[in-house]
């Protein structure tokens, strides 16, 4: 059995970059820049202004300000497109729209808001005069000349990955086609008596084609182009025949027929008509993979392809095209960092790993409580597409571990980022805040005693402007920061401090991301600046007005009626705050878990 890294590496060593082509920009969106790119204009190409208002010296406004406006004579206007016909002349104003050229004169824009611009014009005053209200600086609102790009600098690197803005800068310097690496065409083959097309009824004994489709996917997600073969049957002839069709491709991927089985002949095809790499890789799933080079003859030379023949169960194929065929193709696209990326997680399930090869569990990762939380998509079988289907990302369990418990951190190499990734939840937290006196503790109290016995596990979290009681002078803990330690982490058998030290007070998402995501509920006493959901007490006693503003409380607890939208709940009914905490932050924080938590997962 080879290692993951060993078969990768040998798999690249077999790739080349590929040649670059000349396309239209808009065609080049993920592919790798072939050119140097130089500007040969400036941009902007003349100083212009950055707001509408009006051009002026700024020499012209000193003093001004609202109530000592400076009278200029205004004596044209410019829009975006036109050019300036006059110049700016102590004493005078041009009328200036956003990008339209400066004119000759002007060192300075003043927005129409700090004019009397619109003072004037409601009251039917002088037009061609204007009330400047501000003192301004020169170069005020000016964009200046090449202050973006300057002519003759480089601005694209070769080797650059185009995104969206790339391809902006390129048409933002006139240029419609650019050089880069050429896409690579992957030609793809399913093998499989059993397999048919997905417009044909099932019949007894078959099964749809998958693996064709999800493969080409994978290669156009990543920049290549698929050429689908069609499905090659069981035999040495029709697998051939396929083949053949496939040798103009810059890589050839195929799916099945490499496993042990009577009828896995894709090993076959591959020794008489390429050179064979046939190996175990350590790793599950996708354990049996071949990896070769096919001979084809082209325009009477001899050419070689690259062919990837990944195991035939779909999870297997789609595992292993992520971690072979995937950084393959971005090599010959020319991409230098071919490694997805990856996160350190909480894994929520545990996951049985006992035959030392490297496990890819499919998880779906969602970020709570500044951590991400990985959780397993259900069974795990290699047949199960669905468990894909669910998944955002793969974590990755090393051969030398036993497998990992609910609650160990470890490696996901993040299949999806963007949109895909879950939203970031909502955290499970509350703050108890009020007026002191208001008996916000004994609240707090009654709530961490109502959620225990609603089997939830909760945190207090409470803000203390006094300094701590457990740093008590005299203290090991106390001595060890005495003596300059950063932070002093007390463990006993049954508790965890962490007394850190710190300089200003940390914001709640840290604080949370330290106390750790296992809790159902963090109850908080305080905060009140912080922008945590927020229960105020009320009691009539200590005034009418609000501590909090009302368009930051989620609910008040009060012992009086009072005039407002926002919920109330009787002070004294612990049960029924506990009931709209539960409701409102409890349960809908909560992801819709896809399985039960704790499964073992083999
Ligand atoms: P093989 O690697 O050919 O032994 O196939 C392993 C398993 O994957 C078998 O259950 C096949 O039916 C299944 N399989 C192979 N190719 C495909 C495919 N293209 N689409 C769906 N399932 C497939
Ligand atoms: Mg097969």
């Amino acid at each position: 059995m080879i290692s993951v890294e060993e078969a990768l590496k040998k798999i690249l060593s077999y790739v080349e970059v590929l040649e670059p082509e000349r396309k239209p920009i808009l065609d080049c969106l993920g592919q790798v820049l072939a050119e140097d790119v130089y500007s040969t204009i400036d941009i902007p190409p003349l100083d212009n202004s950055a707001m509408d208002g009006y051009a002026l010296r700024a020499e012209d406004t000193r003093g001004a300000g609202e109530s000592s406006p400076r009278y200029l004579a205004v004596v044209g206007e410019v829009a975006a497109g036109s050019m300036p016909t006059k110049e700016v002349r102590p004493g005078t104003a041009i009328r200036i729209m956003t990008g339209a050229p400066l004119p000759e004169g002007a060192n300075a824009v003043v927005q129409f808001e700090n004019t009397d611009e619109v003072n004037r014009k409601s009251s039917g005053g002088d037009l061609p005069q204007i009330g400047i209200l501000c003192q301004a600086k020169k170069g005020l609102n000016v964009r200046g000349r090449g202050e973006d790009i300057a002519r003759g600098n480089l601005i694209l690197k070769k080797g650059k990955v185009l995104r969206p803005q790339e391809i902006g800068v390129l048409a933002s310097l006139g240029r419609s086609t650019v050089l880069v690496i050429r896409r690579p065409i992957v030609a793809i083959l399913a093998t499989g008596d059993e397999l048919i097309g997905v417009d044909q009824p099932l019949a007894p004994g078959k099964i749809h084609d998958s693996n064709n489709y999800t493969i080409a996917a994978e290669v156009s997600r990543y920049g290549g182009i698929p050429k689908i073969l069609g499905i090659g049957r069981d035999s040495v002839q029709s697998l051939t025949e396929k083949i053949d069709e496939g040798l103009d491709a810059d890589m050839l991927i195929t799916s099945g027929g490499v496993s042990k089985g009577d009828y896995d002949i894709v090993k076959d095809v591959l020794a008489e008509h390429g050179e064979v790499g046939f190996w175990t890789v350590c790793m599950k799933p996708g354990k049996p993979l071949a990896f070769g080079v096919m001979k084809k003859v082209e325009g009477g030379r001899k050419g070689k392809v690259p062919h990837l023949g990944l195991p035939g169960n779909p999870v297997s194929s789609m595992i292993t095209f992520e971690q072979f065929a995937r950084p393959a193709i971005l090599k010959m696209l020319g991409k230098k960092i071919l490694a997805k990326p990856a996160i350190r997680a909480i894994i929520e399930d545990d996951v049985v790993d006992t035959d030392g090869r490297r496990l890819f569990a499919r998880v779906s990762v969602t970020r709570r409580g500044g951590q991400y939380r990985a959780s397993v998509t259900g069974p795990q079988g290699s047949g199960i597409l669905t468990s894909m289907a669910r998944a955002n990302g793969l974590a990755v369990i090393p051969e030398s571990s036993k497998g990992v418990k609910a609650g160990d951190m470890v490696d996901v190499q993040m299949l999806d980022w963007e949109e895909e990734q879950g939203e970031v939840k909502t955290l499970p937290i509350v703050s108890i805040v009020g007026k002191s006196q208001s008996g916000k503790t004994v609240l707090m109290e009654q709530l961490i005693a109502e959620f225990k016995k609603r089997g939830y596990k909760v945190a207090a979290l409470k803000h203390s402007h006094g300094g701590m009681e457990i740093d008590r002078p005299g203290k090991d803990s106390w001595r060890f920061a005495q003596a300059g330690s950063d932070a002093v982490c007390v463990s006993s058998p049954d508790k965890l401090a962490l007394i850190k030290n710190l300089n200003h007070d940390l914001n709640i998402e840290k604080i949370m991301s330290i106390v750790g995501s296992e809790f159902d509920l963090i109850i908080a006493e305080g905060f009140r600046k912080s922008k945590i959901p927020k229960i105020e007490v009320h009691r009539k006693e200590l005034g009418d007005d609000l501590l909090c503003s009302p368009e930051e409380l989620s609910a008040i607890v009060t012992d009086e009626s009072l005039d407002t939208a926002i919920p109330q709940l009787p002070w004294g009914d612990t049960v029924a705050v506990a009931d709209f905490i539960e409701k409102n932050f409890v349960l809908k924080a909560r992801t819709v878990p896809s399985t039960p938590r704790g499964k073992k997962v083999k």
